[in-house]
């Protein structure tokens, strides 16, 4: 696949975002504690310790491409278990907003969740699992998936067949913008 940042450029952002997540990248010494409590390990292609060391190399580039930057599940573990409480989640979170701005992902289905569960949160101010789930299914092409448990799900008032929203919606887009674009929440 095609370099899309070079080392030096990639020094740069993987510097910017160690920064911005408050973790020092040298001083993790690849104990491997991390990946050894991750939950996702398995589905993972970079293991948690990996990412930490192609971003200490500024491998941006190997970081932006892997699918362990869409599976990662924010759970902690590793931060819990790492003896500097190197912060993972954070590094990978902000190295996938940077792939999704260059428009790189290596797990299509999973950016595409991600984008229409952003956009009924910014639409509605929450979360809204109907709207989640048809467009998810018509836009992924995957137009039974899950299908079989809606009435079960709409019997246990899981999910709701109405729409609601919050009503400060302005509030949740702008704090969304702020996240977006780097900056300290107000
Ligand atoms: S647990 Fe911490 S120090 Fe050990 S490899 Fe993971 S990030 Fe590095
Ligand atoms: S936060 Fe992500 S990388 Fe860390 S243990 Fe959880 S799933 Fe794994």
């Amino acid at each position: 696949m095609e370099k899309i940042l070079n080392r030096e450029e990639g020094k740069l952002l993987a510097d910017r975002i160690a920064k911005e997540a408050n973790v020092a990248l040298d001083e993790c010494y690849q104990c491997g504690k991390c990946s050894a409590g991750c939950p996702m390990a398995n589905s993972y292609d970079l293991m948690p310790r990996q990412i930490v060391h192609l971003m200490h190399l500024g491998d941006m580039d190997t970081v932006m491409k892997s699918k362990t930057i869409w599976l990662c599940a924010s759970c902690h573990t590793c931060v819990e278990r790492c003896p500097h409480d190197i912060d993972i989640p954070t590094l990978i979170e902000k190295s996938r907003m940077e792939a999704q701005k260059r428009g790189i992902s290596a797990q299509r289905n999973v950016r595409l969740f991600n984008d229409i569960f952003m956009e009924t949160v910014r639409g509605f101010g929450k979360s809204q699992e109907v709207i989640l789930e048809g467009a998810y299914n018509v836009t992924s092409g995957r137009l039974l998936q899950d299908m079989a448990n809606v009435p079960q799900m709409l019997k246990k008032d899981i999910v709701r067949p109405e729409l609601n929203s919050v009503q400060d919606k302005e509030d949740i887009r702008r704090i969304m913008k702020e996240c977006e674009e780097g900056g300290a929440v107000k």
